[in-house]
């Protein structure tokens, strides 16, 4: 079997009302989503998303004509791509995708098949005031989560807490409650600092005795020093590296001490082929290896696959903030969106390949190139 075409189109969500990421200065009006196709002369396709394929155009000959499951050669030639120009690992993931479909096994089961499930925590991704906060946790325990991400970026961090508060004093310990700080890096007009170390412990001791399971991105990414002083100096684990680029730089997080949960996005990062190297890293450091997957639908699956696959992942993110992020909004290029069950696990079916299929009416109606 052989490549016989790489295919790429880019679509973009218009919305109202915007989403206000806490991440982001700028509200949102629209959300792009670029699809990638792995063609071949057997009639199969895989198909991945995430990131935008900048920096592939003119790559499309090192693919086409080789054995689509030749995997590792191609995952060499996408890291050399993403040195020079920009991250195109979702076409790992269409990759993962059709040797699924090419073997008739779910792409768990080819990473390891240690189990078809994991359990999500609701990712929420807007500033809301405390006492709605607190309903919005309400509203994640009667969909069956048991665990809950609260954004800390009110300008002043006691407001933050406050919000924490009211989320605990709600819900006891019915949920898990995490804290993403936000502080490894910033959007391209952001242009404020990151908080220090001396920002930083007050915070993680007062998340520290409300019981947060685990402190995320709380100092810029290259603050090592600080995250490995912050580490020591309180019992909430430290997580971070969501965006972080290069395996190596994994390597040296762990060396240095840096953090407890490693976070990186296989639609962002390495691609499953390249993350299974850092979940085994982080396995042998028992260290947590638990994906970021606020991308989209499609790289919440794959990154749920490989964390099935290879690990007993503790709880994997899901994107998830209605109204503002509900899953017309993250899933919409797909037939059918990811769903939690009623006692909040991602079980993965038995269908070839990532399971999911593209909403071909939708991706028409949505297309911009
Ligand atoms: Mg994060």
């Amino acid at each position: 079997m052989k490549i016989t075409g790489i295919e790429i189109t880019h679509h973009r969500l218009q919305y109202d009302p915007p989403f206000h990421a806490s991440w982001d200065t700028k509200p949102r009006t629209a959300f792009d989503a670029t699809i990638v196709r792995v063609h071949t002369d057997a009639g199969l396709t895989g198909v991945g998303s995430g990131d935008l394929m900048l920096g592939f155009a003119g790559h499309e000959h090192l693919f086409v004509g080789q054995d689509p499951l030749a995997i590792e050669r191609h995952h060499r030639v996408l890291d050399n791509i993403q040195f020079h120009y920009g991250r195109c690992w979702p076409l790992d993931l269409a990759l993962w995708d059709l040797a699924g479909k090419i073997t008739g096994q779910p792409v768990y089961k080819l990473l390891g098949g240690l189990t078809d499930r994991v359990r999500a925590y609701a990712s929420s991704g807007t500033l809301r005031d405390p006492g709605a906060m607190a309903e919005a946790a309400e509203g994640y325990l009667a969909q069956g989560f048991r665990a809950m991400k609260i954004r800390f970026h009110r300008g002043d961090w006691r407001r933050d807490i406050a919000a924490l508060e009211a989320v605990r004093a709600r819900v006891g310990d019915r949920l898990e409650l995490m804290v993403d700080c936000n502080q490894g890096w910033r959007m391209p007009w952001d242009t404020y600092p990151a908080w220090s170390l001396k920002d930083a412990v007050p915070i993680a001791r007062e998340l520290e005795r409300l019981g947060v399971y685990w402190m995320e991105e709380p100092l810029h990414r290259a603050d090592r020093e600080g995250m490995r002083r912050l580490r020591e100096t309180t019992d909430v684990r430290i997580a971070g590296g969501e965006m972080t680029r290069e395996p190596h730089e994994f390597r040296d997080l762990i060396a240095d001490g840096c953090l407890d949960v490693l976070q990186p996005d296989a639609a962002l990062v390495g691609g499953v082929t390249g993350l299974r190297r850092v979940a085994t890293m982080a396995q042998a450091a028992n260290l947590v290896f638990t994906p970021h997957t606020w991308t989209n639908g499609m790289g919440v699956t794959a990154n749920a696959h490989l964390v099935c696959g290879l690990t007993e992942g503790v709880y994997l993110e899901y994107p998830y903030d209605p109204p503002e992020w509900g899953l017309d909004r993250r899933d919409y290029m797909m037939a059918e969106p990811l769903r939690v069950d009623a006692e909040g696990w991602i079980v993965l079916p038995d269908t070839p390949g990532l399971g999911y299929a593209p909403d071909e009416d939708r991706l028409k109606a949505t297309r911009v190139g």
